[in-house]
């Protein structure tokens, strides 16, 4: 399915009728997005009950935090899943192709030769992605459709978490007895590489030192 076919409208749909559409859509060419961050839990648990063959990917930027290595091990054997992982260019080649750094420097650069770059070569072999973005994570997020299409990678998105809060994810975290990212408990809401990540609410400890709010990844336009 393609641009040609409107977007369905799932707007009222729960997140478990959007990830249902999504798989008898796209499944196996279905790839669902996992940061190891709360959604992440949240999302696993629904579409392993809708199928156990769903496919996950990781972007490993090599600079992820111990604690999200660890939560990555235990969701694997948790919801009994294999993740397969996407990098960038490795990091002692972009220090010698764009010096030490890049990071500080440069951080839109850095995002996009990490996260951008191999997120286009995980979306390359698939139709429909799904990720844990919610409408209420930022002022960047907040005109989210629980279904889209991602221009940029030339496939279908889904959001199915698009009108949950907070509160909403948690609720179902503890529900379900779900493995989760301990970062969270030490105050980081939003968790991403440790050179660019700080305790915050929202996604105010991202980049909290640069003018940045998105790696990129989620830009379909
Ligand atoms: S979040 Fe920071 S370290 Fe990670 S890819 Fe982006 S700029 Fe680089």
């Amino acid at each position: 399915m393609g641009l040609a076919v409107p977007a369905p409208d799932l707007e009222q749909s729960s997140a478990e009728e959007v990830l249902g559409y999504m798989v008898e859509r796209f499944h196996p060419r279905l790839y669902v997005a996992a940061s190891f961050q709360k959604e992440t839990s949240v999302i696993m648990d629904m579409i392993t009950q809708i199928t156990p063959e769903a496919r996950f990917f990781t972007l490993d930027t090599g600079v992820l935090f111990p604690e999200t290595y660890e939560t990555w091990r235990e969701a694997e054997e948790f919801f009994d899943v294999e993740i397969e992982v996407f990098q960038g260019m490795s990091l002692a080649r972009q220090a010698a192709v764009h010096g030490d750094e890049l990071w500080k420097r440069d951080p839109d650069a850095c995002c996009a030769i990490r996260k951008v770059s191999p997120l286009s070569d995980a979306l390359s072999g698939v139709d429909g992605w799904i990720s844990g973005v919610r409408r209420d994570q930022s002022a960047t997020r907040r005109s989210t459709a629980k279904v889209e299409w991602d221009s940029k990678n030339e496939l279908w998105k889904a959001n199915p978490l698009a009108d949950w809060s907070d509160k909403d994810v948690w609720d179902y975290i503890v529900a379900r007895g779900l493995p989760y990212n301990e970062l969270h408990d030490r105050g980081y809401a939003s968790i991403g590489c440790t050179h660019c990540t700080k305790p915050g609410a929202g996604r105010e400890g991202r980049w909290a030192a640069a003018s940045k709010d998105e790696c990129g990844i989620h830009s379909v336009a």
